[in-house]
């Protein structure tokens, strides 16, 4: 067993070889512009680009070509907020999202309320589930979008009302663009943009044992045709939706990625399952006062967060160097933690929301690791 054990897969996770492997020969041998049309270097490039395209879509039951690439989520929620709101302003100016979304949403939001952009931000409940009832009853005549994530990157609950496609038929009920952040789900649970009524969708590479720097919005073409401005000008690309030359290597790890995660999804799931609860069962039956973060059933698979009463986790953390995990997401990460405000949107004590740490778990974590990691945080943690 090799130290210090990486317990923070929601934070990124390693490029899985086989990803490498395809990405290899797009550095140096295959090196072309997917937008070269004169030559074969071109046309190489863009053939793997249409391969992953196709990759990318298969796992969110989507059209390839309705796929658009970026830098990853931040830039694609950013895309998918801004160019909604930029594309509807004469139809409306109000956004509906809920507490728990990830920073790269609420700044988003943030920043267009100088342009008059209203945004109500619904609370979710003590699991960290928003309510499709609330959902329905903020919306006024002047909404024109919805955001909720598919699961939440800190405390792993996934929100039933999005996978459920309740928030969705909602959203076409009355005529409002539903988008969903999927940066945490997509390879981990079932996606369906049909069946769960989405509109756009927000992916990143680095979740799913992809490279860094690349992800994509999934933009509907159909039913409703989604109008959205770009975020970017310039050379065309991407139907002019995203211009700027493709990162091909990128795109060709992104693609074998989500491959690779819908052929392993099923075992994966059942595999993390087992191991996030045997990581439960042995901190729960050793420390006597810890509380789980989150909902108890309805998380991802790999996921585990939980809040150690009595300490604090910018303390916890430094005694357990041989364990990398962090107290809420990485974006925020300083040595001195705030309370996490996903954790503070749970309600209860402001306690909790300092002493959470949340175990990120992997495809390739061990059960002697898990073992290990037991061993040492009930060590930490009772020797306080
Ligand atoms: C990681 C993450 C993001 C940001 O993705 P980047 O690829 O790092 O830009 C956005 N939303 C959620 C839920 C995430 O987990």
């Amino acid at each position: 067993m090799k130290l210090p054990i990486y317990l923070d897969h929601h934070a990124t996770t390693p490029v899985d070889p086989h990803v490498f492997e395809a990405m290899r020969p797009y550095f140096t041998e295959h090196f072309g512009n997917a937008s070269s049309k004169t030559h074969a270097f071109g046309w190489r490039a863009e053939e793997a680009v249409t391969l992953a395209r196709e990759q990318v879509a298969k796992l969110i039951h989507a059209e390839p070509k309705d796929v658009v690439w970026t830098s990853g989520t931040t830039e694609s929620n950013n895309f998918a907020l801004m160019g909604v709101v930029r594309a509807q302003s004469k139809r409306g100016d109000h956004v509906i999202t809920c507490a728990t979304e990830h920073r790269s949403v609420l700044e988003v939001l943030r920043a267009l309320e100088p342009l008059g952009v209203k945004t109500t931000v619904l609370p979710v409940d003590g699991n960290g589930t928003v309510d499709p009832q609330a959902v329905r009853e903020a919306i006024t005549d002047r909404t024109i979008l919805i955001s909720i994530m598919a699961a939440n990157h800190e405390i792993g609950t996934i929100h039933t009302g999005v996978v459920n496609g309740d928030i969705g038929k909602i959203a076409k009920e009355k005529g409002v663009y539903f988008h969903v952040d999927a940066a945490q789900a997509c390879g981990k649970i079932p996606i369906d943009v049909k069946a769960m009524g989405i509109d756009l969708l927000s992916m990143s590479a680095h979740k799913v044992y992809g490279p860094k720097g690349v992800g994509a919005l999934w933009i509907r073409s159909r039913e409703p045709h989604v109008r959205i401005e770009p975020l970017l000008y310039g050379g065309g690309q991407e139907s002019d939706r995203r211009p700027g030359t493709l990162a091909v290597p990128n795109i060709i790890g992104m693609g074998r990625a989500f491959e690779i995660a819908g052929l392993e999804m099923d075992a994966e799931s059942k595999r993390l399952t087992n191991l996030r609860e045997r990581l439960k069962t042995g901190l729960l039956e050793q420390i006597p006062k810890v509380l789980l973060n989150g909902h108890p059933t309805d998380r991802l698979p790999g996921n585990l967060n939980l809040s150690f009463l009595g300490q604090r986790s910018d303390a916890l953390i430094p005694k357990i160097r041989d364990i990398a995990v962090s107290s809420g997401s990485a974006c925020a990460s300083s040595e001195t933690a705030k309370p996490s405000y996903v954790i503070l949107a749970l309600g209860g004590a402001k306690e909790r929301a300092v002493s959470s740490l949340r175990f990120g778990l992997g495809r390739f974590t061990t059960e002697e690791e898990i073992d290990f990691a037991v061993e040492r945080v009930v060590e930490a943690v009772n020797a306080h």
